[in-house]
């Protein structure tokens, strides 16, 4: 399907030559709760903002670290299988390459009703300017040297007979010699360690990095680049006063050679003092205080953690409609086995530790909404995750849940879901997303109108606006977390229309109720 072109008429947006520029009235409630009194106090409030977009799509280069893996070499093969339109037979049938599962490209946002009142559905990728997946240019870092034909083959992920034609793009492309600290992933992975960045101590390796980023850069005349952990989940790194709790300690413990300073910290510095903007796709706390007060200094985009693929994402669908439904969940038992490499490193304690964090804390927004449930008594369900290692399921991950929730009169609901999940084919589409979205969230400032500073300014360093696609969202100082999945969407949603001058969806049809 070819897209059609999206022109918004409206008076308060101009098609200029550089920038799409919106006039928007930001609409907000704001309540004050009295005890004493038991009232609250609601006011509706309006502020005006401008919000302007650079229309010009930069020449766009994606840097992984741990491009080697399963899901750094499933993004490659189908960015490269979609650019080179390959089709490929499998024993069901011709499969030709698509973006399935990817917000961007394959999902609709409803824009409004025709003449004769049917919704207007447009592809994400159609609202505003955004990088073509095709154009992106790949490299990466990783611990193993393999080339990334025989990575993907390694990882058994992409059909054989898409593989065949894949092998002559992809054998090539070659990891870069990548930070390696064996006390931050299991000691499994040993084995695969064989391009290791070769410095003195932690500084220099930062150097290294940031050598790479500029070379690669220049070598394809990028205008941006963008960087995402997609390697090994790391153990959490134990936040010490003096080593990560400022910008200025942070740097100066890594001029130390700290000890407790975790590879992916290091590959996020780099990026921040390259002002390029860093995603972390795994769990671990890479984005220690030092680092985010870094990204604010440099005005850089950080945004994670821990992509939001299989469990979690229906797990925080279930939970919202239970506890929206008015309905009470009391225990939900998580199980999971999976056989490829992140199921063997995740096999280990302490990066298993990092990972149940991530999985544990994504209903409590839900939770926390509804005090008619979780007023008295229970204050939260019980909640257990369980992963399993188990070579033989290999990238095709299964997950198990169980949901007993509890009805009126004392009744009981249970729900078993049973989830097959080919895990780096969910995960890539993500990586796409978070790559996509936040280069565009990039080009985006804004200034409030009447405020005393009238200059455009960018988003916040933390890019929380990116929470739809990630496990265990970062938010901005003083922000809250939203784990529920479909107001994460509307927020992207919204801010796109936003960002045209249209306002947020509101489902009323007055139009016709009111006709
Ligand atoms: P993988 O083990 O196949 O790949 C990780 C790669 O990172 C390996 O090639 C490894 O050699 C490399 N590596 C390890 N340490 C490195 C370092 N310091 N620098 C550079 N490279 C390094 O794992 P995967 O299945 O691709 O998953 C990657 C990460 O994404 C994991 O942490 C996983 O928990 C996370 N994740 C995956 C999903 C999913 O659905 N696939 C969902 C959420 C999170």
């Amino acid at each position: 399907m070819t897209s059609a072109q999206l022109f918004v008429q409206s008076p308060n947006l101009r098609y200029g030559e550089k920038f799409i520029e919106s006039d928007y009235e930001y609409e907000n409630v704001r309540c004050r709760r009295d005890e004493r009194t038991n009232t609250i106090q609601v006011q509706a409030t309006r502020t005006a903002v401008t919000f302007r977009t650079q229309r010009t799509v930069p020449k766009f280069g994606l840097m992984l670290v741990g491009w080697g893996g399963n899901n750094g070499t499933t993004v490659t093969a189908a960015i490269l299988a979609n650019k080179h339109k390959l089709e490929w037979e499998t024993k069901d049938r011709v499969i030709k390459a698509n973006w399935f599962g990817s917000i961007t490209q394959s999902s609709t946002i409803l824009l409004g009703l025709d003449e004769r009142g049917k919704d207007v559905y447009v592809p994400m990728k159609d609202m505003l300017p955004m990088v073509l997946p095709d154009d992106i240019v790949l490299d990466g870092w990783d611990i193993s040297s393999m080339n990334m034909a025989d990575a993907m083959g390694q990882a058994k992920v992409i059909d054989i007979n898409l593989q065949k034609q894949l092998r002559p793009l992809m054998k090539d492309m070659q990891p870069r010699p990548a930070i390696y600290a064996p006390q931050f992933i299991a000691a499994n992975q040993s084995d695969r360690a064989d391009n290791v960045l070769r410095a003195k101590d932690k500084w220099e390796q930062v150097e290294q990095i940031r050598r790479d980023i500029r070379e690669f850069k220049s070598k394809h005349s990028l205008d941006t680049v963008l960087i995402l952990w997609t390697a090994n989940t790391e153990r959490f790194c134990e936040v010490i006063q003096g080593v990560h709790d400022t910008g200025e300690n942070l740097i100066a413990a890594i001029k130390r050679n700290e000890e407790e300073i975790s590879p992916s910290t290091l590959y996020a510095v780099a990026s921040v003092l390259e002002k390029v903007t860093y995603i972390n796709g795994s769990p671990q706390n890479t984005f220690v205080p030092g680092l985010i007060e870094l990204a604010e200094k440099n005005e850089t985009f950080i945004a994670g953690d821990d992509f939001k693929s299989g469990q979690t994402k229906f797990k925080s669908v279930l939970v919202d409609f239970l506890v929206s439904a008015g309905i009470k969940p009391c225990s939900i038992a998580s199980y999971n086995h999976l056989g490829n490499n992140d199921g063997y490193n995740l096999s280990a304690p302490e990066q298993f530790r990092s990972k149940e964090i991530s999985k544990s804390n994504v209903i409590d927004d839900m939770v926390e909404s509804n005090s008619i449930l979780y007023g008295q008594g229970l204050s939260k369900p019980d909640h257990c995750v369980v992963i399993k290692y188990l070579p033989h399921v290999g990238d095709s991950k299964r997950a198990m849940d169980e949901y007993e929730s509890e009805l009126m009169l004392g009744g009981k609901s249970t729900i078993i879901v049973h989830n097959t999940c080919e895990d780096s084919l969910l995960a890539s589409p993500l990586i796409l997303d978070l790559a996509l979205l936040a280069e565009l969230f990039s080009r985006v400032e804004f200034k409030i109108q009447g405020s005393e500073d009238s200059t455009f300014q960018t988003f916040n360093s933390v890019l929380s606006i990116l929470s739809y696609l990630c496990k265990a969202p970062l938010v901005e100082r003083g922000g809250r977390v939203v784990n529920a999945l479909f107001r994460q969407k509307a927020t992207i949603e919204n801010m796109l229309r936003a960002l045209l001058s249209l306002p947020p969806l509101n489902h009323l049809d007055l139009q016709f109720k009111c006709s």
